[in-house]
């Protein structure tokens, strides 16, 4: 006898019967996609939300990036972090620029802008960092650089939906931020993603991109492609908006209870949050020691034996995999932290529907070693 599942991460469902009165406009309206009521009013109500100026919608986060890099029109070499989902390299090889790897930075676990400098060459056009389980880059330090070789930021922020630091919204940071809304996002549209920008004109432009690039009936302005969010989509946005406070307190009692838990337990690390004056929670991320007594693995194989998820995340690397481990970039010695840190991250079971006797159990397992 197991005792029910734990997943790492489960999303948040408004009850039905909200969704289908959106549903049933929809229906009336016989408009299912291309910025339709829906569209039009999720837009608004994220840029509200969000406290960002302009926002383009797109059907899913890899697109979004796509049709960011095509805005900027980056080509040559991007620097950007191995330490993070592999669709942010893999919108590099699309675009076919080539990434290259540069080590992250030990607590954020974000790229480390003081290596950063010595990746860049004659061919680097842009710098694509990652808020990191939704924790802010050091977005001043990457600016800097940035300025200085007139280089293109853009930042992946698929993890960091409602992340605010000192100056406000993480999304205004660099030149277009990117977010997913998949179902394993902490705000979820099914699927879904978004490019915030900086002005009305950019925006106009990822509005013609994620439309094969029409401006008109009979102009077409860009090579562009079909990144549209659907009605469906955008009307769960709207309804999944109304219920994301209450998503964020409840994950935020769950994180204070495992800090709780955990603290005193020797060989585990739980990366310090520095930068945000608002947090998601989107993910609770654990460091497992050598002084632990077993390895991250181990841990990991003794939690699936109780039925409990949880997830190597970020393992392998990016750079590891077949597409990207022969760039000089990937090498091991390049990237020593990310390396490491990858061998000790366990990102344990977090969501609004978690119960406290659920975290005791996963809990239990960690302090029972
Ligand atoms: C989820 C994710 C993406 C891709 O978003 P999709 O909406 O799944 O296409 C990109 N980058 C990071 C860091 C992610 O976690």
């Amino acid at each position: 006898m197991t005792d029910k599942p734990i997943f790492v991460t489960q999303p948040f469902l408004p009850p039905l019967d909200e969704y289908v009165p959106y549903l049933e406009e929809i229906w009336d309206s016989k408009i299912l996609t291309n910025g339709g009521q829906m569209h039009q009013r999720f837009e608004r109500a994220l840029c509200e939300y969000l406290g960002v100026e302009h926002i383009s919608l797109f059907n899913n986060g890899t697109i979004a990036l796509l049709a960011a890099l095509q805005e900027l029109r980056v080509t040559g070499e991007v620097i950007t972090t191995p330490y993070s989902f592999v669709a942010t390299s893999h919108s590099l090889l699309w675009k076919g620029a080539k990434p290259v790897f540069v080590d992250i930075d030990p607590v954020s676990l974000n790229l480390d802008p003081q290596k950063i400098e010595a990746a860049i060459t004659p061919q680097t056009t842009a710098i694509m960092p990652v808020h990191c389980y939704g924790n802010p880059c050091d977005t001043r330090a990457i600016k800097a650089i940035a300025d200085l070789y007139n280089l293109k930021v853009i930042y992946d922020a698929a993890h960091a939906f409602g992340v605010e630091d000192h100056a406000g919204s993480i999304l205004n940071h660099g030149d277009l931020s990117v977010l997913s809304f998949h179902a394993t996002k902490v705000f979820t549209t099914f699927e879904g993603g978004a490019v915030i920008c900086p002005d009305a004109k950019s925006k106009q432009r990822l509005d013609y991109i994620k439309n094969f690039g029409f401006q008109n009936e009979v102009s077409v302005v860009a090579p562009g492609i079909n990144g549209k969010l659907s009605e469906v989509n955008a009307a769960m946005g709207l309804l999944q908006l109304k219920y994301f406070d209450q998503i964020v307190t409840r994950r935020k009692d769950i994180d204070a209870y495992y800090r709780r838990c955990l603290a005193g337990v020797s060989g585990i690390v739980i990366p310090d949050r520095e930068r945000q004056v608002v947090d998601n929670y989107a993910y609770f991320p654990i460091l497992v020691e050598s002084d632990f007594g077993i390895s991250r693995d181990e841990l990991y194989e003794l939690m699936l034996s109780d039925n409990i998820y949880t997830r190597r995340y970020f393992y392998p690397l990016i750079s590891e995999f077949p597409m990207y481990r022969s760039l000089p970039s990937a090498s091991t010695n390049n990237l020593p932290v990310a390396s490491a840190v990858s061998r000790k991250i366990l990102c344990l079971p977090i969501y609004p529907a978690l119960e406290n006797t659920d975290v005791l159990r996963v809990v239990d397992v960690i302090r029972n070693v």
